[in-house]
């Protein structure tokens, strides 16, 4: 009886133990996969946040560098020259609107990761009659040629997590092309 005893209660007890193990290291485990899951999707949402953000800068400085070419593009090879304010002005936007597939209200046409109108927040262009020393656009970027002094801001989708991240990020895009095409990436 003794033995039987001792028999049972040697196989019982180490087997409820494991059976505890064998939860925790479950709960633990479903645990770490939902943990990297969620890092996983956060790594590419950022990830796709900063590919939109680099699009964004190429579709601003293409449409800057089009501006710059709005008048006496033979005169590019002589260095300074004039640019007509309100033509350039109409040149950048009509050339954003192409780049990144915008109406003329600069509202993203179809299904577009910009979710809301494009606006253009400041636009200047400084022509060799505007510089003087020391001059600055409004971020403080030095003006030494002719130039287009731009800032853009819209708001795009972000794809996944939205409890965490919400469901869109603000773009704001400042850039500053002169007529030598040194191009402030920053
Ligand atoms: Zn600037």
């Amino acid at each position: 009886m003794w033995r039987i005893r001792s028999w049972f209660t040697g196989r019982w007890y180490p087997c409820r133990r494991d059976t505890n193990r064998g939860s925790a290291t479950l709960i633990s485990g479903a645990m770490m996969a939902a943990v990297i899951t969620v890092i996983c999707i956060a790594f590419i949402s950022l990830r796709y946040l900063y590919s939109v953000r680099r699009a964004g800068d190429v579709a601003v400085v293409a449409a800057a560098l089009a501006a710059l070419r709005s008048e006496a593009a033979e005169n590019l090879a002589y260095g300074e020259y004039q640019l007509s304010k309100p033509a350039a002005v109409a040149v950048f936007k009509s050339a954003l609107q192409e780049n990144l597939k915008l109406d003329s209200s600069l509202r993203p046409l179809g299904d577009h990761c910009i979710t809301t109108p494009v606006t253009i927040e400041e636009i200047s262009v400084y022509n060799p009659e505007d510089i003087t020393a020391g001059l600055t656009c409004s971020c403080g970027t030095a003006i030494r040629k002719t130039s287009i002094h731009v800032i853009v801001s819209y708001r795009v989708r972000i794809p996944g997590l939205h409890g965490l991240l919400g469901t869109e990020s603000r773009l704001r895009i400042h850039k500053d092309v002169d007529n030598h095409y040194l191009i402030n990436i920053a």
